[in-house]
């Protein structure tokens, strides 16, 4: 795959071609509800597509709400070899040799480095701990839970409930309390630096970072240092999404059998898909690729009719 027809990071890095006129599509796409199914965990209907997009070369990067230990495991099982984003943006990993050079000060691991925007959950705990008696009895940590537990609220086997647990850089919560209470919460979380996000099933606890953040760190680091005209494409089901989803150049709401759509805070480039779930991601993500490809002939076209009209002329 060339740079010209896509986005190949290998090949921009080795080749040296930096294509500063054709736009290179990448992909950072949440993953429950989202990619996957919300019940069965399933890519189904997005398997093609997603097989099509990785054998042209655009990278689609996991911004999920998921643990480290679930998204290595998945992104093996999807074929997906490139960066991800964990924990709802507290941190991203990026393969060492994908092309992007490691941040001063970054974690290092099984030949990735690790970029923390957030703290460490020990940190978050301690803050929430502190908080007294009149929270205490509204929520559950995941990590607190006993493994059947948590294997009845995801519906997760052992093993993958053990990596759903295996949280650094935020605390999810099962939250007990009313909605009403749920508002509140986040109220008292914001003056300790501490930021609530709903996901499809749990309450995330931030101390920095966040999907937004991560994908604009990230996207604006492959530009410098890539692909100068990289476009950010976005994918998203719910609320904890919306973040991302107003971050990125083109954005798709895939929409959910469970909740409302959520509603970005933006217009323009923005798709909502008619299918539910990995059908709906499938749908719009080829819908928006479709376009660029399209996008991208016509933009070859204009110096060539440039030509054309200056010879006649001439
Ligand atoms: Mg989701």
């Amino acid at each position: 795959m060339h740079c010209n027809d896509s986005f190949a990071p290998h090949r921009c890095v080795l080749w040296g071609v930096i294509p500063v006129t054709v736009n290179g599509p990448v992909i950072y796409t949440d993953l429950d509800g989202t990619l996957l199914d919300h019940d069965t965990y399933a890519l189904g209907d997005a398997g093609p597509v997603l097989a099509g997009l990785l054998a042209r070369g655009i990278p689609v990067i996991p911004c999920t709400s998921k643990t480290h230990a679930e998204v290595v495991v998945l992104c093996r099982e999807l074929g997906i070899d490139g960066p991800f984003v964990v924990e709802n943006g507290a941190a991203i990993w990026v393969p060492e040799d994908w092309g992007l050079t490691r941040p001063r000060g970054s974690a290092s691991a099984s030949r990735y480095w690790c970029q923390v925007l957030g703290k460490s959950r020990g940190f978050i705990r301690g803050l929430l701990s502190g908080l007294g008696d009149e929270w205490a009895n509204r929520f559950h940590a995941l990590s607190d839970m006993s493994l059947r537990e948590v294997q009845a609220v995801t519906g997760l086997d052992a093993l993958s409930s053990r990596r759903a647990q295996a949280r650094h850089f935020s605390e999810t919560l099962l939250w007990l309390g009313s909605a009403s209470d749920r508002h509140h919460f986040a109220n008292a979380l914001s003056p300790l630096g501490l930021r609530v996000v709903q996901g499809g099933r749990f309450l995330h606890v931030l101390a920095g970072g966040g999907k937004g953040a991560a994908l604009q760190w990230l996207h604006e680091k492959i530009r410098q240092e890539i692909c100068p005209a990289a476009i950010s494409i976005a994918a998203g089901d719910a609320n904890n999404d919306l973040e991302l989803l107003e971050a990125a150049d083109r954005a798709l709401i895939v929409r959910s059998p469970v909740h409302e759509p959520p509603v970005p805070n933006r217009q323009n480039h923005l798709y909502t898909s008619t299918g539910e779930g990995p059908e709906g991601w499938a749908e719009g993500i080829q819908k928006i690729i479709d376009q660029l490809d399209e996008e991208n002939r016509y933009g070859r076209l204009l110096p060539e009719r440039n030509y054309y009209y200056a010879a006649q002329s001439g």
